[in-house]
């Protein structure tokens, strides 16, 4: 059991690091590896995620700003996804932990501000 879970990690990281080195190398702006956001294909309005691949591939060369810029709302998520990913592994073992790491108080609070994102990014056009 131990041995499979340790499998299961590695193969995921390998995937992540795999990944990670796509992003940096190619850009999503001007490359049709990536797929476009079937959502605004559709409607012609951004999801919550719109930007978050040009993001990340400006994250991971850098460029904070212009990461900040594709899409705000990653850089909220990022920590909270972490915090709660972290929150998980200390279920079994801390309860006490990840009952303070994640009240349900947040995970709603976290809920209207993607949807607040959601609509404001398409009102004013971020
Ligand atoms: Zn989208």
């Amino acid at each position: 059991m131990r041995r499979a879970l340790v499998v299961i990690i590695v193969i995921v990281i390998a995937g992540l690091m795999l990944l990670g080195r796509i992003y940096y190398a190619l850009d999503p702006a001007s490359s049709a590896a990536f797929p476009r956001c079937a959502f605004l294909t559709l409607t012609g309005y951004k999801c919550p995620g719109c930007g978050s691949q040009r993001a990340i591939h400006a994250l991971l060369n850098g460029d904070v700003a212009a990461a900040f810029g594709y899409n705000a709302m990653l850089f909220i998520s990022v920590p909270w996804v972490a915090l709660c990913l972290f929150a998980e592994t200390q279920r079994v073992r801390n309860p006490r932990l990840y009952a303070r790491l994640h009240p349900s108080i947040l995970i709603w609070l976290f809920l209207a501000l993607i949807l607040a994102w959601w609509l404001l990014r398409n009102i004013f056009n971020w």
